[in-house]
């Protein structure tokens, strides 16, 4: 089977191509810059690569960019969209290249399907889902009905959330109004093993604790290993009755518990001592696990995680 993957260069995405030419797919993958070695050189050695890997530049700004790589696929995983956490300009840094990417994408695949009937994936993220008004305490379960509210975001300024909110309120839109057939993948926090010689942000957040810093923030997250994304995109593909969104969390927990697993596992490295304020910490929350399970993915847990994205870390020297 040929697959296209959109962003192909990336974190998430290098695991998502890793893991597809180990299974025998042939992959078409969309790159900004194919002349940059630092964002395919990676992809090219991969197993399987020389045969079955083919690459395709595209760009999310420009409409009718994907339609070459989608083209004939019979399934399109669109991963492609910025993580960033520090911009000037959220609009054309964050919100564009997200939301006409997303349509942008799903138009070339529009236009494919004339051909062939195609199964789109689309990265969203938990960023999607959790981020409203609603009360989180320990007894919440935020599950895949759950929806960020657009107003929320812009108010606390979450510009990625917003972003990836946007994203994928357009896809479902456009998915109704063409009877197109979407999954969404909704990860936390990605973490595991980098084969992108870059650092991306999920995992400068753990490269930012083991780098001496005095505290740490007073928030909590959701994390989940990138080969159990990987996995849940291709299951996705694959089980013919899989719908709707999935929420990927393995573990939820504060920024302080997360400290004590590295100090556990890395007692000699410089850990944040305290949190950045004393107010109360902010409160805990569940994600469920139930819908995932339909899609057979068994989480690898966070300690693990943990271990082999430092030990990435360490050896892209990252973090000493
Ligand atoms: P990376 O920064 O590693 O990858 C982002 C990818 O998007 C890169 O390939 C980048 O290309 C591409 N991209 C950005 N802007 C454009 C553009 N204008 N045109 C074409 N391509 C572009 O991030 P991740 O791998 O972490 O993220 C991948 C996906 O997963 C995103 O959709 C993200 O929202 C989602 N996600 C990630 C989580 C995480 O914790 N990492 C959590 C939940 C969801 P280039 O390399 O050329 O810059």
């Amino acid at each position: 089977k040929t697959v296209c993957v959109t962003g192909a260069s990336g974190f998430v995405a290098s695991n998502l191509v890793k893991l597809l030419l180990e299974q025998g797919y042939s992959v078409k993958a969309s790159v900004r810059s194919p002349n940059n070695p630092a964002k395919t050189e990676h992809l090219l050695k991969l197993d399987g690569a020389k045969e079955r890997l083919h690459l395709f530049k595209a760009d999310l700004l420009e409409e009718g960019s994907f339609d070459a790589a989608v083209n004939g696929c019979d399934g399109v995983f669109h991963t492609a969209s910025p993580f960033l956490t520090a911009v000037s300009d959220p609009q054309t840094e964050l919100i564009e290249p997200a939301l006409k990417g997303t349509l942008n994408v799903l138009g070339s695949c529009s236009k494919a399907s004339s051909v062939k009937r195609v199964v789109r994936v689309l990265t969203s993220s938990l960023a999607a889902v959790a981020f409203n008004t609603r009360p989180k305490t320990p007894e919440v379960v935020i599950d895949e009905t759950w929806f960020s509210d657009p107003d929320f975001c812009k108010e606390m300024k979450l510009w990625y959330v917003l972003s990836k909110t946007l994203a994928e309120e357009a896809a479902w839109k456009f998915a109704e109004e063409k009877g197109m057939d979407i999954v969404t993948i909704n990860p936390a926090m990605v973490i595991g093993p980098l084969l992108q010689p870059t650092l991306n942000t999920s995992a400068e957040s753990i490269a930012n604790l083991l780098k001496g810093s005095e505290t740490y923030s007073n928030s909590i997250s959701g994390w989940v290993n990138v080969k159990d994304v990987a996995n849940a995109h291709i299951q996705a593909f694959e089980i013919p009755s899989a719908s709707g969104r999935y929420c990927l969390v393995e573990s939820v927990v504060h920024n302080s518990e997360l400290v004590q697993i590295l100090k556990k596992l890395y007692p000699s490295s410089q850990l944040p001592q305290k949190c950045a304020d004393d107010k109360p910490f902010a409160p805990t929350f569940q994600v469920s696990k139930e819908k995932v399970k339909s899609l057979g993915i068994e989480y690898i847990p966070l300690e693990q995680s943990l271990m082999e994205t430092v030990e990435s870390l360490r050896e892209k020297n990252f973090v000493q």
